[in-house]
């Protein structure tokens, strides 16, 4: 009875765990990703992160047909379709790599559970995290909630595993052709991609999705950039960080192959420890995400509950997200969000500590454009990222840290190239003054913090 493999954030051939495990059990292989638009808590992909979607996994429908299988697509509630595909082709068994979000947990928790009753032997996996959020605990068995200790935690852990071989050759039900097995969509129909107005151009110029142009580009790192990366890494001027965050968020990299790799390349420099606590800041943000499935909702310390938000201007919001405040470096930042899907870690905090303390804006809104726009938009670094720039969040900066833009810009763009890219009329006529006073408003923004303390 054949095996079926259920593909999610891990759009990958290579150290794939439950592919692995299909493999080892040597029985015909079902491929199969489900685009769950229907079940309830589930959280709509936004417009960069569809796009991206749509590439990926036509880059893996290529690679699993050149093996032998061919990528089953199906739409709609993930359970149900999971057990109807079950039903169609009498498999044995479903494998699948976890995921860590509070909806993806309980729908696979529930099939999980059904299949073994009807008799499945079903196994979920560590394909995503280098670390199971259950298994990192402070001293007295509770979450960690600082990154420092956490991380250090993490690495007096058993190390990662070595990453598993990308298997050769499979054995598909139908073959790669598909003929005889289970009915699939036809990627196009699924309508991931823009069409009028197509707003996609800056995202095709970025980037190629896929397995192959991910493994590219983090051996082009190590090779050229890895060595600048500790010092250079908040210049947003210069390309010195890996760029390899869309990867992760859709498993076309396993941190597993990012951390064996890094560390063959460089152990015990700098700019290896300092690029892998980087990516421990992502392990950090799915274990709070794990343990506070709200996160993109509400506020990690509760007593921000008692931030007094003013009433929003919406034409406030639109000149954040249109890139047109009048600050050069938030304006820049925004405009090459638009464009490519993607921003400077640094021009990210400076963006959302502008919104959420000049403009006084509600983190949740601009954490929502965040995840429209962005082509790593993920369910716990993007909300963790929001929360940290807010004050409210998990090891967050401490609210009266103000990121003053103009002082950034001076340190991390000193000679104006990266703001002179996105805002070449900065300096001219046709470029409007800033829409509020910096330090009036960064006044307004700690006595509205008063609140807060106040409220504990
Ligand atoms: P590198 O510096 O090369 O880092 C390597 C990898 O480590 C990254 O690819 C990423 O996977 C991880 N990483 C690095 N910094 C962080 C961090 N602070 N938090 C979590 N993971 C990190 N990152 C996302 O992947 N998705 C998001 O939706 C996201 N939203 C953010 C929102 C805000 C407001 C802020 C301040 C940060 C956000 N980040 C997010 C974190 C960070 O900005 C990006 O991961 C980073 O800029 C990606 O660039 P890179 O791959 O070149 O990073």
């Amino acid at each position: 009875a054949p095996s079926v493999v259920w593909f999610r954030d891990d759009l990958r051939v290579g150290d794939h765990p439950a592919l692995h495990a299909a493999v080892e059990r040597g029985e015909p292989i079902v491929a199969v990703y489900v685009l769950d638009e229907e079940s309830t808590g589930i959280r709509p992909l936004g417009g960069a992160a569809r796009w991206w979607l749509h590439h990926s996994l036509a880059s893996l429908a290529d690679d699993l047909r050149e093996r032998g299988v061919r990528l089953v697509l199906r739409r709609g509630e993930a359970g149900r379709v999971i057990r109807s595909l079950v039903d169609e082709v009498g498999a044995g068994a479903v494998y699948w790599n976890r995921r860590y979000g509070g909806a993806e947990r309980e729908i696979d928790t529930a099939l999980k559970a059904g299949l073994r009753d009807a008799g499945l032997e079903v196994e979920s996996f560590a394909g995503s995290l280098l670390f199971e959020p259950w298994t990192i605990r402070t001293g007295s068995g509770t979450p960690f909630s600082v990154f420092t200790p956490f991380w250090k935690a993490c690495l007096a852990a058993d190390e990662p595993r070595r990453p598993l071989p990308a298997p050769s050759e499979l054995d598909g039900v139908g073959g790669p052709s598909g003929r005889g097995g289970p009915a699939s969509d036809d990627l196009d129909d699924w309508g991931l991609l823009p069409t009028a107005p197509d707003w996609a151009g800056g995202l095709r110029e970025t980037w190629e999705p896929g397995e192959a142009a991910a493994h590219r580009r983090l051996r082009e790192f190590l090779r050229d950039d890895l060595v600048d990366y500790a010092t250079g890494r908040d210049r947003m001027d210069r390309q010195v960080t890996s760029r390899l965050s869309p990867r992760l968020r859709w498993g076309e990299l396993s941190p597993h192959q990012v951390w064996h790799a890094t560390r063959e390349h460089a152990a015990g420099t700098e700019g290896a420890r300092k690029f892998l606590s980087e990516v421990g800041w992502r392990e950090f943000a799915w274990h709070v995400l794990f343990h506070f499935p709200d996160l993109a909702t509400k506020n990690w310390r509760a007593e921000f509950d008692a931030f007094p938000w003013p009433h929003l201007h919406p034409s406030a919001l639109t000149a954040w997200e249109r890139g047109r405040t009048g600050v050069p470096v938030v304006d820049a930042g925004m405009r090459e969000l638009w464009h490519s899907g993607v921003l400077h870690n640094r021009v990210r905090m400076i963006a959302a500590s502008f919104l959420t303390k000049n403009l006084l804006i509600d983190w949740r809104r601009g954490e929502q454009w965040f995840w429209d726009t962005l082509v790593d938009a993920d369910h716990a670094s993007n909300p963790f990222g929001w929360q940290w720039v807010a004050g409210s969040g998990a090891d967050a900066a401490p609210y009266f840290r103000v990121f003053n833009p103009e002082l950034q810009r001076e340190k991390f763009d000193p000679d104006g190239e990266y703001v002179r890219r996105w805002v070449p009329e900065y300096g001219t006529d046709d470029y409007p003054e800033p829409i509020v006073d910096l330090k009036a408003t960064r006044d307004a923004a700690l006595a509205a913090y008063e609140r807060v303390k106040a409220s504990r």
